[in-house]
């Protein structure tokens, strides 16, 4: 099996999808696999990201909806956002936004709980334009006590919605709360605190209107403290999931290796089998039929630090495959 994935020519995908739908009754037998894919640069505007998913043989797509650590939002036209979405369509890609890390939907602070909520607004709006089938956002972090946290997120995300509703109107993309490494008093470290956002959809007035889900990342929830690099370890997480009532909103995997040990509750990505979770390790959750359905993107650093790269991807595509860590190439 030929893994060097090459640029598709548009027409290819079409072709692929095609065949894959008439395959499925010849391979009864075969499970079903996640699609992956990766976090790609925006450099140049959105309009050249499609032909970069395509370039690393990525068939999701996530991309920050503006720049991920400045509070004035870059907006794109309507030309740029209609063209894109006809990039991803004409190419088979999935699409889901990440929010800028700047976003604190639990802090005291009013003014940046408000900016927050526009910040977050903005990535629901641009994301319903642009047809994402999901929007990931970090929680934010707190001081004092977790219920009171727990309450301003739920205000927050509600003005976020509704200043979305406003901009987009009906449908907004499901919002995906991101587990957090547990670093000093963010929310989303512990699998518990994403139970916001069942509580959340009993907040009056957001019923309905917004899909809510999570996204899980593995290196952050190893830095937290979850053993997922361990078969057993894996086993509890999808258990607690199901127990919390999350596993049916994980909408979103993000397939990371660690460069930090277990629980330092420190944040360092690492390429995929290059770090502790390991290729087997990161192998099993690729494999595992509880996540089969849900889409996995790579937010690696790349062989050469610019991100998610063919190499990377190419490992990805080997765990899916079921190939043994000295079968894969790319290095
Ligand atoms: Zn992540």
């Amino acid at each position: 099996m030929d893994m060097s994935h090459k640029p598709q020519k548009p027409d290819r995908t079409a072709h692929t999808t095609h065949e894959k739908s008439h395959a499925a009754p010849l391979h009864p037998a075969a499970p079903p696999r996640p699609a992956i894919g990766a976090q790609l640069s925006t450099a140049g505007g959105f309009l050249p990201v499609p032909q970069r998913a395509l370039d690393i043989g990525a068939e999701v797509v996530q991309v920050f909806n503006t720049n991920p650590r400045m509070w004035k939002p870059r907006v794109p036209g309507p030309g740029e956002l209609e063209g894109f979405r006809d990039g991803l369509r004409a190419n088979g890609l999935r699409l889901v936004f990440h929010s800028t890390y700047l976003i604190n939907l639990a802090s005291p602070d009013d003014g940046l709980r408000e900016r927050s909520s526009e910040a977050l607004a903005l990535a629901l709006t641009t994301g319903a334009l642009c047809g994402a089938e999901g929007v990931v956002t970090h929680v934010g972090s707190h001081r004092g006590a977790v219920d009171e946290a727990e309450r301003r997120v739920i205000a927050a995300i509600g003005r976020a919605v509704e200043m979305a509703l406003e901009a987009a109107g009906d449908p907004l993309p499901p919002l995906l709360l991101e587990t957090g490494a547990g670093a000093g008093n963010t929310l989303g470290g512990r699998l518990e605190e994403l139970q916001i956002l069942l509580h959340l959809e009993e907040a009056v007035g957001l019923a309905g209107v917004l899909p809510l889900g999570i996204c899980i990342d593995t290196a952050h929830l190893f830095a937290s403290g979850y053993p997922v690099d361990e078969e057993a370890g894996l086993e509890d997480l999808i258990g607690s999931l199901r127990r919390l009532g999350l596993l049916d909103r994980v909408r979103l995997v993000h397939l990371n290796d660690s460069r930090t040990p277990r629980g330092v509750k420190r944040d360092v990505h690492e390429n995929l089998g290059d770090g502790r979770l390991g290729y087997e390790g990161l192998a099993r959750v690729v494999r595992h039929p509880a996540l089969s359905a849900v889409p996995f993107v790579l937010e690696t650093p790349g062989l050469d630090g610019h991100g998610p790269d063919a190499a990377n991807m190419e490992v990805a595509r080997a765990m899916r495959a079921g190939l043994p860590a000295s079968k894969r190439r790319g290095r």
